[in-house]
C-alpha cells in the first residue's frame, strides 16, 4: 500500500510548496525497478533509492513562485494521487490517501483510468485507490494555461489558442513549464547521486523558464512555473507517464486553472491504450479522466498531424526566433533525431532559410540532406512522421536530388547488405 499523507503549504526565500508525505513499500521499488527496466532500457540498473527515509517514506512536492501560491490546493490529494498513479500500476500497489480526492477525478480513475490500464492478462493487478471522495476545491481564477517547451506541438497548440475568434473563456492566458521528467532524461546514471542529477535539470529547467518567460512576454501572456520532485520516484520511463506527471502539476495548481490543453503528439489517433504504451497514444482516455468539473483539459492540437502542424506555425517570427526541438540541447544541435526531423520539414515546405536564428548550425543537415531525403522516400507507414512527409512530397511533386535517386536505386543492394552484416554478427 502506498500511503499520502495530509497536505501542507510551505513557504521559503520566495517560494511556495505543496508538500505530502509519501510512503512507499520496498515490495513496489523492486516491482517498479524490474518492470520499468523492460519498458525503458535506461533504467537497467540504475535505480537509486536515498530519496526514501529509514521507514521507506519521502516528501513530494510542488512548488510555485510565491506569488501563485493561491493556485496551490492543499484540500485534495488529487495532484500527489495522479503523480504517483503510473508508479502504482506498473508495480500493482495500492493507494491510500489522507486528504480527500475530487469526487469527479476519483470516480474517473476506480472506474475508467484503471480498469482500461490494469490489464490483468498482461500481469498488471487492477489497484484500488482508498480516499475519501469530496466536492471540487473553490477557485481563486479561472486561466487557460498550456506548456511552452517551443517545441512543434506546443507552439502550433499556442498558436492555435490565441486566435482572435475563439471564445475568451478559452484564449490563452497563461504558458507554463512543469520539471516533472523531460529535462535531462538522458543524465541519469547508477553512480550518479540524485542531487547531483537533480543541480544538472535544474540548470536547464532555468534555462527554458527563461526561454519560456521571453516567449510569453511576445505573445501578451503570464507565465507559470511548476518544480516537483516527481522524477526521483520514476528515475525514467517518461514517455509511458508523461500525460500522468504533468497533468498532476496542473492539478497541483488547480485553484487558477479553468481549461488546460495538452499539446498532442501529432501522430494521428493511435488510441492503443496500455501500461506499456506512451502515454500520449491514449491521451483522449488520460485527458477525460483527469478532468475536473471546473478543470477541463483538452487534447491541444489533436485535429492535426504533425507536418500540418509545421505548416501552421512556420511563418510565425516568434516561432522562427525560439523553436526547440532539440532531444538534448536549449539551442537546436540540428543533428540529432529530433532537429533533422523538424529540418527535413521546413526544407520540404520551403521554409528552411527562415529558422536560421532557430537552428543555428544546418551544416550537418546540408551535408547529408541527399541522403536523408533518400531515407524518407523509403519510409513506411508505420514511420509516421517521414511517411507523411513522403506524401507531402510526392503531392507537391518534390522530387529527389540525383545524388539521392541514384542513393535511393540502391536500395535493394542496401537491404541485402544490412542482411549479411546482420547474419555475420549473429553467427559472432
Ligand atoms: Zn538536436
Amino acid at each position: 500500500m502506498i500511503e499520502i499523507g495530509k497536505i501542507a503549504v510551505e513557504h521559503r526565500e520566495g517560494r511556495s510548496r505543496l508538500v505530502a508525505a509519501v510512503r512507499v513499500p520496498q515490495d513496489a521499488i523492486r516491482v517498479w525497478q524490474q518492470r520499468a527496466a523492460r519498458l525503458d532500457a535506461h533504467m537497467k540498473d540504475r535505480y537509486r533509492s536515498e530519496y526514501l527515509d529509514a521507514e521507506s517514506r519521502f516528501r513530494l512536492w510542488f512548488e510555485v513562485e510565491e506569488a501563485y501560491a493561491d493556485a496551490l490546493c492543499p484540500e485534495r490529494s488529487d495532484a500527489f494521487l495522479t503523480a504517483i498513479l503510473y508508479f502504482a500500476m506498473v508495480s500493482g500497489e495500492d493507494i491510500r490517501c489522507e486528504a480527500p480526492v475530487t469526487d469527479k477525478l476519483l470516480y474517473q480513475i476506480k472506474e475508467y483510468l484503471i480498469p482500461s490500464l490494469c490489464d490483468e492478462s498482461k500481469g498488471y493487478r487492477r489497484i484500488s485507490v482508498e480516499a475519501e471522495p469530496a466536492p471540487e476545491a473553490e477557485k481563486v481564477a479561472a486561466f487557460v494555461g498550456t506548456g511552452i517547451s517551443c517545441g512543434v506541438d506546443s507552439f502550433s497548440t499556442v498558436l492555435l489558442h490565441t486566435k482572435e475568434e475563439l471564445p475568451e473563456a478559452f484564449r490563452l492566458t497563461h504558458l507554463t513549464l512543469f520539471n516533472t521528467g523531460a529535462m535531462n532524461f538522458a543524465g541519469y546514471a547508477k553512480d550518479k547521486p540524485l542531487a547531483q542529477w537533480r543541480e544538472e535539470t535544474k540548470k536547464e529547467f532555468e534555462e527554458r523558464i527563461a526561454l519560456g518567460k521571453k516567449v510569453a512576454q511576445e505573445l501578451d501572456m503570464k507565465f507559470l512555473a511548476v518544480d516537483t520532485n516527481i522524477p526521483d520516484l520514476y528515475q525514467g520511463c517518461f514517455s509511458f507517464s508523461h500525460t500522468f506527471r504533468n497533468l498532476s502539476a496542473v492539478l497541483a495548481t488547480q485553484k487558477t486553472w479553468g481549461s488546460y490543453y495538452y499539446a498532442s503528439a501529432g501522430e494521428g489517433n493511435l488510441n492503443r491504450v496500455g501500461l506499456t504504451q506512451d502515454s500520449s497514444f491514449y491521451d483522449p482516455l488520460n485527458l477525460m479522466a483527469l478532468s475536473l468539473r471546473s478543470l477541463y483539459f483538452y487534447s491541444g492540437g489533436a485535429p492535426y498531424t504533425r507536418l500540418q502542424k509545421t505548416e501552421m506555425i512556420a511563418d510565425d517570427p516568434v516561432v522562427q526566433k525560439y523553436l526547440n526541438v532539440c532531444s538534448f540541447h536549449t539551442v537546436n544541435c540540428g543533428r540529432c533525431e529530433k532537429c533533422v526531423r523538424t529540418l527535413a520539414a521546413v526544407d520540404v515546405l520551403g521554409k528552411r532559410e527562415a529558422f536560421r536564428t532557430a537552428f543555428p548550425d544546418m551544416s550537418y543537415f546540408e551535408n547529408n540532406k541527399w541522403k536523408i531525403m533518400a531515407n524518407i522516400a523509403e519510409a513506411r507507414e508505420d514511420d509516421f512522421f517521414s511517411y507523411e512527409t513522403k506524401q507531402y512530397m510526392e503531392r507537391h511533386g518534390i522530387g529527389l536530388s540525383a545524388k539521392s535517386k541514384q542513393y535511393h536505386l540502391l536500395l535493394p543492394f542496401r537491404k541485402v547488405r544490412r542482411w549479411f552484416r546482420k547474419a555475420r554478427k549473429e553467427n559472432g
